[in-house]
């Protein structure tokens, strides 16, 4: 689906409220205040009421959608622009493209839109590991670990053929963070984990997996099958889309472009169709009081 057939596709409230129906209650209409089943269509109202309560609900009651003047429309174009970037777009990039009338707007809808991208509940790394760290923002200031206070950390791992998972950490990389990284992003029964030789993963706790590094300092990128190739082409891409789309992009919104990215990277052997339909999927089935909760000012990207 380009952007023509989309617009084509749905080019009416009515055509985009159908597919958001069938995403929030693929089995049937129930009733959003008691889950009964015979719920009928009050055309005038365009609504429906529940056979049981009575009480008349829409496909958008209780969602995002609802909160905003934005037209469904309007969402379903941001979502499809976000979902086929490769790299990303700022609330910026969204405003011009779909000529909405406030920054603040088209910031709220692009923040609700990468909370959506967020994974829940990801399943641990197995297989094969490599993890490494690096930096976002600032310069470096030479002089070893203790000396990056304007600097953020970002830890990641990626599964070979597989997710990944980034977290940004404000302090250096300590063993304390990269162990809690692993309990909370890594199968503690995975085959290999590999990273640089940098001492600070000497005393990790990775499991049963075995630890293998490679030492950069001696000019050694690649030993058989170990490397940490794969996620540092997830730094470079990270890097790139930085520099390509935000070009500000500050610490207390970096994690959530980190979900963002990784929602998209994690579902790159998924055609841009299906990353449409599980982000509007997510957008309808989350309660709008979650994503208020989730996205307060000090919770969102800008
Ligand atoms: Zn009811």
């Amino acid at each position: 689906m380009n952007l023509r057939t989309l617009s084509q596709n749905y080019s009416t409230k009515e055509k985009c409220s159908e597919l958001l129906r069938r995403l929030r209650w693929p089995n049937g209409v129930k009733c959003i205040r008691c889950d009964h089943t015979t719920v009928c269509w009050l055309n005038k109202q365009e609504k429906f009421e529940c056979g049981k309560c009575h009480y008349q609900f829409s496909v958008t009651t209780n969602t995002i959608f609802h909160d905003t003047h934005l037209s469904l429309e309007t969402w379903f174009l941001a979502v499809h622009l976000i979902a086929q970037s490769k790299k990303g777009m700022s609330s910026c990039q969204i405003q011009r493209t779909l000529g909405i009338g406030s920054y603040k707007t088209a910031w709220y809808l692009t923040g609700r839109i990468r909370k959506a991208m967020e994974e829940a509940n990801p399943a641990p790394l197995k297989g094969t590991v490599e993890f490494d760290s690096t930096w976002h923002g600032g310069k470096r200031h030479g002089g070893g670990r203790g000396n990056v206070t304007n600097k953020t950390s970002v830890m990641g791992a990626i599964e070979r053929g597989g997710p990944i998972r980034l977290k940004v950490e404000k302090r250096t990389v300590s063993r304390k963070n990269v162990d809690l990284f692993f309990k909370e992003y890594v199968d503690r029964k995975t085959d290999n984990i590999f990273t640089d030789a940098d001492p600070v993963y000497r005393a990790v706790d990775f499991g049963e997996a075995i630890h293998s590094a490679v030492d950069h300092s001696a000019k050694e990128w690649v030993r058989g099958e170990v490397h940490t190739n794969s996620i540092e082409s997830v730094w470079s891409l990270f890097k790139r889309s930085v520099i390509g789309s935000y070009h500000h992009l500050s610490e207390k919104h970096l994690q959530s472009y980190l979900d963002e990215m990784s929602f998209r990277f994690n579902k790159r052997h998924d055609d841009s169709d299906k990353l449409f339909l599980d982000t509007l999927r997510a957008l309808v089935n989350t309660p709008s009081l979650k994503f208020k909760e989730l996205t307060k000012p000090e919770a969102i990207a800008s």
